[in-house]
């Protein structure tokens, strides 16, 4: 009998010292964040409805890749204690996802919502890489949504009410200024998308063509704009072979492109070979998934980010 309750006790004393153990070694941070944003334009979109009244956190930093991205267990926790989580509900973020299924984040307790379910969703497009080894395809990867469904103005303006009815719902004393504040936006955004729209309808050239990834199918569809690319979407491996190069080179000269597009943070090697092979300029098409550490810190907006492009297709389509 002694040595039994001996036992029971010297169970208890593990177990204790492992649960104080296991609280003190790993702090788990705790902030309360109103809004969490995986990528750059639902965090720009929150803020934009929310302005100063709302504690809005971007889970990507700055200057990072989106794709392949793995919260911390401090990011988890953040999540956890936040009111809205918004995400892309695609390849960038299917962490959350399984986050969810597995019941680590549990859905309870806050609101998830993804981009893609506040729009009609398009497939990823075929590019020069898939349709060279259409043969080894059984089509499947072709026939996934594609996810960037922010690049079109006219689904930004919608994952911009749909974010701005969600705050509503969570903070009702704030409804009045969060409406004027997601109006004023989605009229700046429609702005610029008519100054896009113009250019676009004076252009005698209406192909757009991209060194590797291309997340623009949204953009292209709403504008009228064909396009051509080493790959859909945005494929991990962006090394472009030498035969899909030759095919982009000849596309530039046969439908005398003026200029080969690159996205941000790329190191431009193709573009830089097609200009070397065509003597055409390259410029940077902004796919906003996320934003330097630079114009983080300025504060730089979608409608910033579109301006740049609007520039650029000024020279793209001349
Ligand atoms: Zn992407």
């Amino acid at each position: 009998m002694k040595k039994y309750i001996t036992a029971v006790l010297l169970c208890v004393l593990m177990l204790t010292a492992f649960v104080t153990g296991g609280c003190t070694d790993s702090p788990v941070q705790t902030q309360q964040w109103d809004v969490i944003a995986t990528v750059f334009p639902a965090y720009d979109f929150a803020r934009a409805v929310a302005g100063d009244l709302l504690q809005i956190k971007m889970l990507i930093s700055p200057g990072s890749e989106v794709h392949g991205f793995s919260p911390t267990l401090d990011d988890l926790a953040a999540v956890q204690n936040c009111n809205l989580f918004i995400y892309s509900g695609g390849e960038t973020d299917t962490w959350a996802d399984e986050q969810f299924r597995s019941g680590n984040l549990d859905t309870e307790q806050f609101t998830a919502l993804a981009m893609t379910s506040c729009v009609e969703l398009k497939a990823i497009p075929a590019a020069i890489e898939e349709d060279m080894h259409d043969h080894e395809h059984d089509h499947a990867q072709t026939e996934d949504y594609d996810e960037h469904v922010w690049t079109s103005p006219e689904n930004a303006v919608r994952i911009l009410k749909a974010i701005c009815d969600e705050l509503c719902r969570l903070y009702p004393e704030h409804e009045e200024t969060f409406r004027s504040n997601a109006e004023n936006y989605a009229n700046q955004i429609t702005a610029q998308a008519q100054e896009i729209q113009k250019i676009v309808d004076n252009a005698s050239n209406k192909m757009l063509v991209f060194e590797d990834r291309f997340p623009f199918v949204y953009f292209c569809e709403q504008f009228g704009l064909s396009h051509t690319s080493a790959f859909g979407g945005c494929a991990g491996n962006t090394e472009v072979s030498a035969a899909t190069l030759n095919t982009l080179v000849k596309t530039v000269q046969n439908h005398n492109i003026p200029c080969v597009l690159y996205l941000e943070f790329s190191k431009m090697q193709t573009a830089d070979s097609i200009v070397a092979a065509t003597g055409c300029t390259k410029r940077e098409m902004h796919s906003y998934h996320n934003v330097t550490q630079e114009d983080f810190d300025n504060g730089v907006t979608y409608v910033d980010l579109m301006k740049r492009n609007t520039e650029t297709l000024k020279e793209a389509l001349s």
